[in-house]
């Protein structure tokens, strides 16, 4: 197996400069295993015989300047003007409509951007994804290689436990690049393994964003090299050790070059033991920023707790759906066979409805996902798994047919409403089933739930 050489056309600077603080301390022993090295490249059978001509985008043409972005300073407020970010990140920063930096955004970034690793207390919904993608990306457009590279060979890994988080971290990281060159690649399971290799020879890798199981089957195929990877993230750790995928990782792990010679960001929205032993393994001296989940999205959320009974829950739900305020609607319910059930009930009913769950083939989950973003789809029904890390902004309304077993679950699931600014409904049944576990819910919210009959009008037969 020959890694294909690319040579990159713009050779802008001769040398490549180091990109985080790190790896600035450790330059001298860096140049043993430098990525441009050629000679080390060959020792390890990279072919460079095969050249290839750059098959990145061209440089965008449109001119643009941070005056067409004007954002007040606002005391106690960071804007990303004040973080000295690159033009061409700007502009994206300006087209997604974001003016000032999320707490965890205000937080990290300081830091982060000075190279500096960091361990992250935040869940979806803070602002986390774009924390560490405007690191990383201000760090390659201010440190671009103007040297040889060869296919394969990522420069920042993202690491995330679910398909979706994946795709939905992949296509924040190509909005917020669209003005630049740098290239992101994902690679996912239950997706064609030959199109995402050839994809990944076929162009440079900048940016990549994996799960655990498809990167290691690159990664252990050379594939993709991971040994010159610059900035690593690990996001929802937590995640990952629950799904078992930390063995995965580890090995992941010892792919990349040592934590002295890269950056680390993890992220994770719980800190257990286990948790932080890894975090302690992988970073450096991180920087510590914690976000707390009543600072999340949950104060844009109108929470109900309906006491129902679990016969009666089916009825409220159709209610809820037609009701002319829900807009849309996600369902979440704990088991693979719950969600399916109600999927074919809520379709037999005449409602447009789709499902989410691991059961379900991934090709199928991205439409239905783009089915439910267009409107095509009013509901949702997903498992926590395959519902977490949904970024849709404009979600009305979320039930909880059943209540979680995880308390932060209830955070993550009523997270998917009240986005972007934008207020929210989350509607919980308590059955006799369930009901047990709302005292845990309220004591990681630090406040009570309040309980209540379901109105008339949703208990209306069907
Ligand atoms: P995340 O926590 O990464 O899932 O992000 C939650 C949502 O917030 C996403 O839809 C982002 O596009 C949006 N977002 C992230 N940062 C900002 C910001 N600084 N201003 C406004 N929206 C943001």
């Amino acid at each position: 197996m020959f890694k294909k050489l690319f040579q990159k056309s713009d050779s802008s600077s001769s040398e490549q400069t180091s990109v985080n603080a790190n790896v600035q301390q450790s330059s001298s022993s860096q140049a043993d295993t430098s990525k441009h090295n050629n000679q080390a490249n060959k020792d390890r059978g990279r072919s460079s015989q095969k050249r290839r001509k750059n098959t990145k985008k061209d440089a965008p043409i449109k001119k643009w300047d941070e005056s067409q972005f004007v954002v007040p300073e606002i005391e106690g407020k960071t804007r990303f003007h004040d973080l000295e970010l690159e033009p061409e990140l700007m502009h994206a920063i300006a087209d997604l409509g974001f003016e000032y930096c999320s707490p965890i955004q205000a937080q990290s970034l300081p830091n982060t951007l000075k190279g500096l690793d960091l361990l992250g207390k935040a869940q979806t919904g803070t602002g986390k994804t774009a924390a560490f993608l405007v690191a990383i990306i201000d760090d390659f457009l201010k440190n671009p290689i103007s040297e040889k590279r060869y296919a394969g060979e990522a420069r920042a890994l993202i690491i995330a436990p679910t398909r979706e988080l994946v795709l939905q971290i992949a296509d924040d990281a190509r909005a917020l690049t669209k003005h630049t060159d740098l290239t992101v690649h994902t690679l996912v399971g239950g997706m064609d393994y030959d199109k995402q290799k050839r994809k990944i020879q076929d162009q440079l890798v900048d940016i990549l964003v994996a799960t655990p199981g498809r990167l290691l089957d690159f990664s252990s195929s050379k594939d993709v090299y991971l040994d010159q990877v610059e900035v690593m993230v690990l996001d929802e750790a937590d995640r990952m050790l629950d799904m078992g995928f930390i063995p995965q990782v580890r090995r992941i792990v010892r792919a990349t070059p040592h934590r002295d010679n890269r950056q680390t960001l993890f992220f994770s929205a719980t800190f257990t033991d286990d948790v932080m032993r890894l975090a302690e393994q992988w970073t450096c001296d991180p920087v510590s920023v914690e976000i707390e989940p009543d600072s999340v999205a949950t104060d844009r959320v109108k929470q109900y707790v309906y006491l129902t009974s679990t016969e009666e829950k089916l009825t409220v739900l159709c209610n809820i759906a037609r009701d002319e305020d829900t807009d849309n609607l996600i369902v979440f319910a704990n088991r693979r066979d719950e969600c399916r059930r109600l999927h074919q009930q809520l379709e037999r009913r005449g409602f447009k409805v789709g499902l989410l769950s691991g059961e379900i083939h991934q090709s199928k989950r991205v439409k239905t996902l783009d089915a439910f973003k267009s409107g095509r789809i009013k509901v949702l029904v997903a498992t926590d798994v395959a519902g977490r890390g949904i970024h849709i902004d404009d979600i009305s309304h979320v039930v909880n047919y059943t209540l979680p077993e995880e308390a932060e679950d209830y955070v993550h699931r009523i997270g998917r409403t009240g986005r972007a600014g934008k207020d929210g409904v989350s509607i919980s049944f308590a059955c006799e089933d369930d009901a047990f576990r709302l005292p845990a819910i309220e004591e990681l919210l630090g406040s009570p739930i309040h309980c209540e009959q379901p109105p008339e009008a949703l208990l209306k037969p069907l």
